[in-house]
């Protein structure tokens, strides 16, 4: 498979880091941007490379040549093939795709250099096979949502909606961000665009919306935009402590799993209205470390009141939609959200049949956390389970993890904090 890497991007957001190179060129660690991306790839199999350059191109060009010869950095052969479009005009990032499309034959993956990332491609491009759609759209949850594009996705990860930074947005809505790598189709460039520069999302992506042709990728692997300072140097820290190459899918992951009422929302017994969520005090806070620890932050949360009949389904993604806007306003978010709408006992009145059963998911059974393990390639030794019950505690023993809870109980326990801040303060390492 192709990959079309598309380098053209000016940065002039990060000049202060560097301006006389362009971005892919900033090094971290030593090396060049794209050199730790190109390593990644070849690692990966994907060993034939288009690279579309035009700004300071020249230098990418230099540096990387065909791609069969040494990195001046480290002397190793870079062993790829690589060949360049040079944009001599400014085509739009998704220009230069339709200069070239005679030699995009087949799907090929087309990453924006602007982003650093360290991504398990087989996976993606295995999941892109399995819908069947014309393009799929790496996405995570990012922190900060409220000025990123987002997606609206249906239960089978098509893409009903995409709303770029610009568009109106709901009130409370997922953190759903597209990432900017993809896997297209080559017959997504066999349009005509009549305007000289095409913008890839808002000329390509968008139209795709609700077409039933645009699928999401949705992983918490490492991908950032650099494209400040701060969130440039944000990236170099993570390289040098490893978390850019360990959150590769690849890898064994390790993961917060976290109880929702009472650990980051306020208890209220059952909750059934979306205006009884309110995050705790510190939540957000707490959720930001444990983001910036290298761990997966994964809600496991059970909720009766499906099964109960008290609130749908739809009510509960909402409600869950506001979990993510407030955290996501506090810089925070979730890597993913689990629930159990089971409830063991029948015969109550409004209930839903075939929600009342013995389930393995509702803690303390482990099931929820068995289910993230297999989907995130989690290593349950060493992860924790964070929770203000016994239920959670248990949950997170049956499961092998690390456990503490927020309270003053016993129930065995590994840690005993004082909220997950406490948690976040006391108990994370970065290793
Ligand atoms: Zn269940």
């Amino acid at each position: 498979m192709k990959t079309v890497i598309m380098a053209g991007g000016r940065g002039t957001r990060i000049s202060s880091v560097a301006s006389d190179i362009p971005k892919p060129m900033i090094k971290i660690e030593g090396r060049p941007v794209l050199e730790h991306e190109i390593e990644s790839l070849r690692e990966q199999g994907f060993k034939d490379i288009i690279i579309s350059v035009s700004h300071l191109g020249n230098i990418i060009m230099d540096y990387f040549g065909d791609g069969t010869g040494v990195s001046p950095a480290t002397g190793k052969p870079f062993g790829v093939h690589i060949s360049y479009y040079f944009e001599k005009e400014p085509l739009g990032n998704a220009g230069a795709l339709f200069k070239i499309r005679d030699q995009l034959t087949e799907d090929f993956l087309l990453l924006n250099a602007d982003a650093v990332f360290d991504v398990d491609f087989r996976r993606f491009v295995q999941f892109h096979r399995e819908k069947g759609g014309l393009v799929t759209i790496f996405t995570h949850a990012n922190d900060h949502p409220y000025d990123s594009g987002l997606v609206f996705l249906d239960e089978n990860q098509c893409v009903m909606k995409w709303s770029a930074k610009e568009d109106v947005r709901p009130e409370y809505y997922k953190n759903v961000v597209n990432a900017g790598l993809h896997v297209v189709s080559p017959e997504v460039l066999k349009c005509d665009i009549e305007t000289p520069k095409i913008d890839l999302d808002r000329q390509l992506l968008k139209p795709l919306a609700g077409t039933g042709k645009l699928f999401a990728y949705d992983s918490p692997e490492y991908v950032k935009d650099m494209g400040t300072p701060d969130r440039y140097y944000q990236v170099c820290q993570d390289f040098k402590t490893g978390i850019v190459q360990q959150k590769n899918l690849r890898n064994k992951q390790k993961a917060v799993f976290l109880d929702r009422d009472g650990t980051l929302n306020r208890y209220v017994g059952f909750l059934r209205n979306i205006e009884q969520f309110e995050l705790l005090p510190g939540a957000a806070e707490a959720v930001r470390a444990i983001n910036n620890s290298g761990y997966l932050a994964i809600v496991v949360t059970n909720q009766p009141v499906i099964a109960r009949g008290e609130v749908s389904i739809p009510e509960l993604e909402q409600i869950h939609n506001k979990m993510e806007t407030l955290l996501g306003e506090g810089g925070a978010f979730l890597d993913a959200v689990y629930y159990c709408p089971h409830h063991p006992d029948k015969g109550f009145p409004g209930e839903r049949a075939e929600f009342k059963i013995q389930c393995s998911c509702r803690k303390p059974k482990p099931g929820m956390l068995l289910k993230a393990a297999e989907d995130f390639n989690i290593d349950l030794s060493q992860s924790w389970m964070v929770g203000d019950s016994e239920s959670d505690i248990l949950a997170g023993k049956a499961a092998g993890c690390r456990t503490a809870l927020i309270g003053t109980a016993e129930y065995t326990q590994d840690k005993t904090v004082e909220s997950l801040l406490d948690f976040a303060d006391s108990c994370l390492t970065n290793q």
